[in-house]
């Protein structure tokens, strides 16, 4: 996928102007958090929530020894463990897996770190076809365009935009606007190229150190044809994903289910614990495992950044979030969008792409009241809005801060002035009496925006009058 956060500001515009695509998301939202809330109450929300946060944080406090001891036991299932620093890395591992079986059209299920990796576009370049099966995942691959939803890819697709999408790009198809319809044509497309797939791709929901366990959750099937019906099967995921027990794998997929989706259960859970055995009649041959790191090593390295990493990618915070529900995933510029992007894109892509995003939150702190592990979003936002206008940014080292000097020093002289009474209190009498004044400077914050009435008195000098009243 191709990252333009950069471009932030001007996206959200775009999108606020776009009244179907706002129309899309409000739908969609609307449905998404009145069906969690249903499956979710909460009293049960919030001790699920908290066994939920000890068990991430338990398997975070000693992630290193819990990798190593999934490799050695994925090795001793007979699943293929490989090791990725970069993206760069990991699609050219997969590349090499491919090219060793000669394979030509790879399955994927949905991963949304393939997404982060551009995997699609990396092996068209090296001649293999990868093609989405998710449903979600194949109308916005159709469409050429990236996911908008961590969950739900083509959220911000009406049916009358895909009824139009299929009528013009698959051959024979006359324009349907009935659901069902579209999605066994969709299921007809894609049950073909399954017996053909050389290779199928997925992503991991939990891998489990103790028995070399990889989990998948999905509701379609598509994600069990893929890890069962090519020859191959290659599963990739973050570093973060691993966990102790099995027995920790019920409580984070009850909250994953129902936070993402308002299901007590999905359709389909998938355990996959390695190649097919001798004497059993179906499955791969090959099971290969992907470890990707890409930055997610450094935001370890920082205590308050960690727990970035308790995420378990349900899209609840998305859901929930005022400005996400507004502008959708596209704007953002990035694999990971709302709230949970804005947290994790910076050590993926590095602050200084991505500044603008921590910013467009009004910290309301509805991501952070839904998040099924408790990550203080509002926190980490408010931390990386002030580190990207430090020079002196510690943990985005390698990402590189913006810093402007008028800016700091506006802060400098800001924080001079609350330490000193005196100079406060004259400088909020004044800035009180000449408010009105903002008023007249050009600002493109005005654009949109009624200025608010200045008070005529200042809380101190109304509370000092007060006081005085007998
Ligand atoms: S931050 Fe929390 S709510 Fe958001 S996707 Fe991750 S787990 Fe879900």
């Amino acid at each position: 996928m191709h990252q333009a956060p950069e471009q932030f500001k001007h996206n959200a515009r775009q999108a606020l102007g776009n009244l179907q695509l706002r129309k899309n998301f409000r739908g969609a939202m609307d449905f998404l958090q009145a069906k969690r809330k249903g499956v979710l109450p909460d009293d049960e929300f919030a001790s699920l929530s908290a066994r939920g946060e000890a068990i991430k944080q338990r398997c975070l406090s000693q992630l290193p020894e819990l990798l190593e001891q999934l490799e050695a036991q994925c090795t001793k299932n007979g699943i293929q463990v490989h090791w990725a620093a970069t993206v760069d890395e990991a699609n050219g591992i997969i590349a090499r897996i491919v090219r060793a079986v000669d394979g030509k059209l790879a399955l994927k299920g949905k991963s949304m770190v393939t997404e982060e990796m551009g995997l699609n576009h990396y092996m068209a370049s090296h001649g293999v076809d990868c093609l989405e099966s998710d449903m979600g995942e194949f109308i916005v691959q159709m469409a050429n365009e990236g996911p908008s939803h961590i969950i739900m890819p083509a959220i911000h697709k009406s049916a009358v935009e895909i009824a139009q999408l299929f009528e013009e790009k698959i051959e024979g198809v006359a324009y349907t606007e009935d659901v069902d319809t579209l999605i066994a044509i969709g299921r007809n497309q894609l049950r073909e190229k399954f017996k053909r797939a050389d290779v199928g791709i997925s992503g991991v929901n939990f891998a489990v150190a103790e028995t070399g366990t990889l989990c998948l959750v999905e509701n379609e099937g598509n994600g069990r044809m893929c890890t069962s019906v090519p020859p191959v099967h290659i599963a990739v995921t973050g570093i973060e994903k691993v966990v102790q027990w099995l027995q920790d794998v019920p409580p984070l997929l009850s909250l994953l289910t129902r936070s993402a989706t308002g299901q007590p259960i999905t359709t389909y859970f998938n355990m996959i614990s390695g190649p097919r055995k001798g004497d059993e009649k179906d499955g791969p041959e090959q099971v290969h495992l992907v470890l990707l790191d890409n930055g997610r090593s450094q935001a370890y390295a920082d205590e308050e950044l960690r727990k970035t990493l308790q995420c378990i990618r349900c899209g609840a915070c998305m859901n929930h979030c005022p400005v996400y529900t507004r502008i959708g995933g596209h704007a953002y510029g990035t694999t990971y969008p709302g709230p949970i992007g804005k947290i994790i894109s910076p050590h993926l892509l590095g602050l200084e792409a991505t500044q603008d995003l921590p910013t467009a939150s009004s910290l309301c702190g509805a991501c952070e009241e839904v998040c099924p592990v408790r990550i203080p979003i509002p926190k980490l936002l408010q931390r990386l809005r002030a580190e990207s206008q430090s020079p002196q940014s510690l943990a985005m080292q390698g990402a590189g801060a913006s810093y402007s000097r008028l800016e700091a020093s506006i802060w400098t002289l800001w924080s001079w002035a609350c330490v000193h009474p005196r100079v406060y209190r004259i400088g909020s009498m004044m800035a009180a009496r000449f408010r009105k004044c903002i008023g007249w400077l050009p600002s493109a914050w005005k654009t949109g925006r009624t200025m608010p009435i200045p008070a005529a008195r200042t809380f101190h000098e109304r509370y000092r009058q007060r006081r005085q009243q007998p």
